[in-house]
């Protein structure tokens, strides 16, 4: 016999447990169940090269504990992976066999790291605690550390790694990257890294893998890297097969409206699966960033309930700390913008770039070196606000100065 709940969210994390508040916080009564192949409370995935490196406990990766759940009354259906869904009977099938049936149902199942065709016990793409765990246990007694893959997996992970091991980062295309930031940011950003110790292998590929104490790679070039474990961090694939098998409509990504809903009326998406609108370009797109997961997931569960409200479009969010470099990439950061203005301090490191469409608008920003005012960048771009300036880029502290100016 099948379970039966008003509302249901496949996928434990930044978007499903957004979804979870903001229905609990709008309806204390309705049935909730969420449900995830992993077995573990809802923990940042962002936080997980700070364990990896040994700079914080596996504990503190945790959002919420397992009374969360309990507390706000939601059933957990933990360790049970969803296998097939009949999006008309409204309902669900697990790898077990149990079925379940919801009145509204929320596919929050994010994505899947992307692997290499040749691998080892000592290679690992990093995704879910498991390959958390993995990674920690293989960096405590490495000499050397190789990545492939020049993106928010593979350079968080090389830079919070044990400071004596030497790094090396193995990438597809000529520069860092090059999905996240400009082309003159990514210049700055390789010869800071570099300063810090790691050796870059670009346009250039591991194609065999040996193992004997050490893992020897064979890369494209040539040559030969002796190391003691491979990071995998070549992108992801957003989890669709469940939506595709069930009949809704898939692009990249499940495909959403601007209300999050997919192609069937019951049944909504949100976050890393979901494609949906980009808030410059108007463009369907997955833009896969933990704030982005969390506004779906809210987005997603208001409709749920019933409170028509309309998601205004996604932003690129990217801050971080690499090898001691503080970046920010937010919106439109290509350099197609109608018009970019820039501001390079080679005494500090301190790069500011701003992109602009026709009307002067602000679209986008990059930051290297100071990244405290990334929320008023945002702002701007959100608001489409007018660019002030040349000099706004030039202000040390751009945030500081706006505060002062509304005082
Ligand atoms: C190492 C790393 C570093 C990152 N750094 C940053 C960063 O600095 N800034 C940033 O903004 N973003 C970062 N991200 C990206 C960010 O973590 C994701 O955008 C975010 O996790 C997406 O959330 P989500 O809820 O859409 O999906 P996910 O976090 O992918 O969660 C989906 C969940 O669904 C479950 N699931 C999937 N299919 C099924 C099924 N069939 N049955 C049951 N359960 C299922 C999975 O087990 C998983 O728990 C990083 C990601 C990683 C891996």
């Amino acid at each position: 016999m099948a379970e039966t709940y008003q509302y249901v969210v496949i996928g434990n994390s930044a978007a499903g447990l957004q979804a979870l508040r903001t229905l609990r916080k709008h309806d204390r009564d309705s049935s909730v169940a969420i449900i995830d192949r992993e077995d573990h409370p809802a923990y940042s995935r962002v936080l997980t090269p700070y364990y990896v490196g040994g700079k914080t406990g596996r504990d503190n990766l945790f959002i919420v504990d397992r009374d969360y759940y309990r507390r706000e009354k939601i059933t957990t259906l933990f360790g049970c992976n969803v296998v097939a869904l009949d999006a008309d009977g409204h309902r669900l099938e697990m790898a077990d066999g149990r079925q379940v049936t919801f009145g509204k149902l929320l596919l929050a199942i994010g994505a899947e790291a992307r692997s290499l065709a040749v691998t080892s016990d000592r290679a690992c793409t990093l995704r879910h605690m498991a390959d958390a765990e993995k990674l920690e246990a293989l960096m405590q007694n490495a000499r050397s550390i190789t990545a492939i893959g020049a993106g928010l997996v593979s350079l968080p992970l090389l830079s919070h790694a044990p400071e004596s091991a030497e790094k090396h980062l193995v990438v597809g295309s000529n520069r860092i990257f090059s999905r996240v930031v400009d082309p003159e940011a990514s210049a700055i950003l390789e010869e800071r890294f570099r300063k810090s110790g790691l050796q870059l292998h670009k346009q250039n590929d591991i194609v065999a893998i040996d193992e004997d104490e050490r893992l020897q790679l064979t890369l494209a070039s040539g040559g030969r890297l002796i190391t003691d474990m491979l990071i995998i961090g070549k992108g992801v694939t957003p989890n669709t097969q469940l939506a595709r098998d069930a009949g809704l409509r898939v692009h990249d990504g499940i495909l959403v409206d601007d209300y999050c809903c997919t192609s069937h009326a019951d049944i909504y998406a949100a976050g890393d699966a979901a494609e949906c609108k980009d808030f410059v370009t108007g463009e369907p797109t997955i833009q896969g960033n933990w704030m982005t997961a969390v506004e779906q997931g809210e987005n997603a569960a208001l409709n749920m309930l019933g409170m028509t409200c309309a998601y205004e479009g996604s932003l690129k969010n990217n801050i971080t700390e690499v090898f001691g470099v503080d970046i920010a990439a937010i919106g439109y950061c290509q350099d197609d913008a109608s018009q970019t203005a820039s501001t390079f301090d080679a005494g500090t490191g301190r790069y500011r770039k701003i992109f602009l469409n026709a009307r002067r608008r602000v679209i986008g920003a990059v930051l290297i070196g100071e990244t405290n005012d990334a929320g008023l960048y945002y702002q701007w771009i959100r608001t489409h606000s007018a660019f002030p300036g040349e000099q706004a880029l030039h202000r040390t502290n751009t945030y500081a100065s706006f505060l002062q100016r509304l005082a």
